[in-house]
């Protein structure tokens, strides 16, 4: 086992890292999850009835490195990863507790498991309905064109992680149901998709985590984009949370050279490629297999970037951003976004009020250099747009929220400021009003239009 190691700095390259078998346990396995059989039985009971409804996945890079097991129950990886019993409503709890306690068999675990999930917002700011572009009549699946110049896409073999997170907003996408679900392998329609939309700048691939994909099944949808017809495609995205998860990926796995080369390929056909990376704590940054692999990484000439939400019982100290921060910047990753977690899944639990996000983002920058400050936030991403919280302050006697668009399904809409009453509660853009006594934000009309039409402007461009 590798000691936990809190100094900054890269790993030497004359370092020798063994390989590790990728070794998971879900739902299905808690009870033989070693390090478990410490704590109380009715946590683990617990565990398991919030992991019937929610996803859960770990590994035993995650359980033997990274999770600090003198500091659970606080410690924020063992959060991060582990179900905990608060993430569903006593109610909820209570039915599926009921179930497990008098031995119900799968299916009917399951029935109840869909009926809650039901109630959990399964597919926020409208990315069903209003993302999935249609072309000849046809929907698109595993496409989202939200924003003029960024296409996501979802290859069907990146759908799944090297472990799942608590809070996950794409949860839908690993648990039963398959109507709810986004993905595509088809790399044709994703060609053919980029070469008639040339205002797209920017591909983000995005899942589960496109970072499971063997590097051979990687390389059909990225290596085409060198020719000339994908010029106009100047970055390549790639959100993941396999630098946290496994980062053996890009040290000692079979291909992890094999997905370096693919990547240096791109950067030297004159991409500029992009790792998303998802991170919520410093911790993540501490062992060296995981500064290893971000050395390896950005040795092919690739940036890397940091995103990720503010929660409850994770992060929710400006301490842990200042920290994740300059933390990040020492080993030459560009901190993104700060989101505000989304109305999905375990929100209960994570949620953290706006004005108090806004306090941690205010009192993090200012103890991280300029090189820090690159993080914007904190940011809703809404059914309009993403909506930055710039901060809180009084206009003419009237307590209100200074927002901004980030991004707009009208790019019309982006660095306006627009004005929202205080309100000391709320965690989530559908819960604020227009300040000053207005009875719609600027955008409503319009946005409401779009609705109707259930198109989006991108296409009338
Ligand atoms: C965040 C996001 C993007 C990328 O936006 P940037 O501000 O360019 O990072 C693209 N599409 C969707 C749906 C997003 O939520």
């Amino acid at each position: 086992m590798l000691t936990i190691n809190h100094l900054a700095g890269a790993t030497k390259r004359s370092q020798v890292f063994r390989a590790r078998r990728f070794q998971v346990y879900t739902d299905r396995q808690i009870e033989s999850i070693e390090r478990l059989r410490k704590l109380p039985r009715e946590d683990r009971f617990a565990m398991q009835v919030v992991a019937s409804v929610l996803p859960f996945r770990v590994n035993q890079y995650l359980i033997d490195e990274l999770i600090d097991w003198e500091r659970v129950p606080q410690d924020p990886i063992f959060h991060l990863i582990f179900p905990q019993r608060g993430m569903l409503s006593d109610g909820d709890f209570e039915r599926m507790a009921e179930l497990h306690r008098r031995g119900a068999d799968k299916a009917e675990i399951q029935a109840l498991a869909n009926e809650l999930r039901q109630g959990f917002n399964p597919h926020p700011a409208g990315q069903l309905a209003l993302n999935i572009p249609m072309e000849d009549g046809r929907r698109l699946a595993g496409l989202q064109h939200k924003y003029r110049e960024t296409v996501l896409f979802f290859p069907s073999q990146g759908q799944t992680c090297h472990a799942y997170c608590t809070f996950c907003f794409r949860w839908p996408q690993f648990v039963g149901d398959k109507e709810l679900k986004i993905a595509s392998s088809e790399a044709g329609a994703l060609h053919r998709y980029l070469r008639h939309h040339r205002q797209v700048t920017d591909l983000l691939l995005t899942g589960g985590d496109p970072m499971v994909m063997k590097a051979q099944n990687m390389a059909p949808y990225l290596a085409p984009l060198l020719a000339p017809d994908f010029d106009h495609v100047q970055t390549v995205r790639i959100g993941t949370k396999s630098l946290t998860f496994w980062p053996y990926r890009f040290v000692t796995d079979a291909d992890a050279d094999e997905m370096l080369r693919l990547l240096e390929r791109l950067v030297e056909g004159g991409k500029h490629v992009a790792i998303m990376a998802h991170y919520n704590h410093a911790q993540e940054l501490s062992t060296d297999i995981a500064r290893e692999a971000i050395r390896r990484l950005r040795d092919t000439g690739v940036e890397i970037r940091s995103q990720g939400p503010l929660l409850r019982h994770i992060n929710d100290d400006f301490h842990a951003w200042a920290d994740l921060w300059n933390a990040q910047v020492g080993l030459g990753i560009i901190p993104y976004y700060m989101f505000v977690e989304r109305d999905t899944g375990a929100r209960r639990y994570f949620e953290v009020p706006l004005a108090e996000a806004w306090e941690v983002y205010r009192n993090a920058i200012q103890r991280v250099s300029g090189l820090g400050r690159t993080a914007r936030g904190p940011s809703m991403s809404a059914g309009p747009g993403k909506v930055e919280i710039q901060g809180v302050t009084e206009i003419q006697g009237e307590r209100v929220f200074v927002l901004r668009f980030l991004q707009g399904r009208n790019a019309d809409w982006v660095q306006r400021p627009f004005f929202a009453r205080f309100d000391p509660e709320a965690t989530w853009f559908d819960r604020l009003r227009p300040a000053f006594g207005e009875s719609r934000f600027f955008f409503e009309d319009e946005y409401e239009a779009m609705q109707e039409r259930r198109v989006r402007t991108i296409d009338s461009r």
